[in-house]
């Protein structure tokens, strides 16, 4: 075993409480490992089962010094943790993967120029950091008729995002924003797809199959796999992770979001962006693979060997958005096959990730 490898009873500290942090405690519980959760919402369903918990507010020093001081390693469980947060920490344990992963993720400018520095492709766009570079804004949105303005930072899920097509609504929307954004060309891809790969201290990368994603408002909807896509767009998709985990030196979970851009009768990959993190489209692999990606991001910063990434079955993963819950008890009662995930939340706002349910049916035979 490696020297850094943790032993089982040890403690693992998760920042951030929600339904990732949760399943990722649940992992760690399976492999005999404690979870210390921090996080600042009361209500936050990863509480429920860790071991124990922190609620504190993430400049909050003197709880971050205690917290960091009981965890033999550090995960988090969303990238917008902020840097300062990381770096207490890291000052007294080992954050895992590296906080520049989060730094690079939770910026998409940041994000952009450290593609475009490794050669990945990724969709047009003008970075608009202030008022200055609105004119060249403007001047992207004529010649591509339409564009999406995203806050560079601390949008997610849809959020913080809006479709523009006049100058005039750019102007608007940059001003409500009021914050560094990005202007993207819209992009008419025939799929998207997503990559999901872990990566040890030592050793090789793994990847799980490439799931096919529909999005509701901005919001998974579902993941299935295998993804309806031509033969080698798989393995080039896989090629880009690799690429990425590698230039971070990444250890654990990493997702990578795609676009399948048909062009020419050719197919083209265009990364939209990185999730130094579980990600919820790699939540079938709670079923359709003997070890998920969430105890294999639990293996990774734990210094263990991976699990075998291969699936076992073939998978829809359907998320419970807001109101879709209710129907919780119809879903099992219609399927007894499908698997429920609940995360414990009270508060069911429309478009909230309030659960999961995965079907799996037996895998085609090769
Ligand atoms: P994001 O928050 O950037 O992951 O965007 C959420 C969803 O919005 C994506 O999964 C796509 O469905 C859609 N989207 C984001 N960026 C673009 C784009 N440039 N062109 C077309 N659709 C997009």
């Amino acid at each position: 075993m490696p020297r850094s490898a943790l032993l089982p009873g040890s403690t693992v500290g998760i920042l951030g409480g929600g339904q990732l942090g949760r399943l990722l405690a649940i992992s760690a519980a399976k492999l005999g490992l404690k979870t210390i959760v921090y996080a600042p919402e009361e209500d936050s369903p990863a509480f429920q089962v860790a071991s124990a918990h922190y609620r504190a507010a993430y400049d909050d020093e003197a709880h971050l010094r205690a917290f960091a001081k009981a965890c033999d390693v550090i995960t988090f469980e969303f990238e917008n943790v902020p840097a300062d947060t990381l770096r207490i920490a890291g000052a007294h344990s080992i954050v895992r993967p590296s906080p520049v992963a989060a730094e690079v993720a939770q910026d998409r400018i940041a994000e952009k120029r450290f593609l475009s520095s490794l050669g990945i492709p990724i969709a047009p766009y003008a970075p608009i950091g202030s008022r200055d570079d609105l004119e060249q804004a403007r001047a992207f949105l004529s010649r591509a008729g339409k564009g999406l303005l995203k806050r560079s930072r601390e949008g997610y899920d849809g959020k913080g995002q809006k479709r523009v097509s006049t100058r005039d609504e750019l102007d608007a929307a940059f001003g409500e924003f009021d914050a560094p954004c990005v202007l993207e060309g819209i992009v008419r891809f025939s799929a998207e797809l997503s990559v999901i790969a872990v990566r040890p201290a030592e050793g090789e990368m793994l990847c799980y199959d490439v799931p096919e994603n529909t999005h509701r408002g901005g919001v998974l909807r579902t993941s299935k796999v295998p993804a309806s896509i031509p033969s080698g767009v798989q393995s080039a998709a896989q090629t880009i992770a690799r690429k990425i985990a590698s230039a971070l030196d990444y250890v654990g979970v990493l997702g990578v979001e795609l676009f399948l851009v048909p062009e020419g009768g050719a197919n083209r990959l265009l990364v939209n962006e990185i999730a130094p993190r579980v990600h919820n489209s790699g939540h079938w692999t709670l079923d359709a693979c003997v070890v998920s990606q969430f105890e294999n991001h639990i293996r990774a910063i734990a210094g263990w060997p991976l699990g075998g990434t291969e699936r076992h079955s073939n998978a829809l993963m359907t998320n419970l958005l807001g109101s879709d819950v209710v129907g919780w008890r119809e879903i099992l009662l219609r399927d007894p096959h499908a698997s429920l995930y609940l995360y414990g939340k009270t508060d069911v706002r429309e478009g909230r990730k309030l659960g999961h349910v995965t079907q799996i049916t037996p895998r085609e035979k090769k």
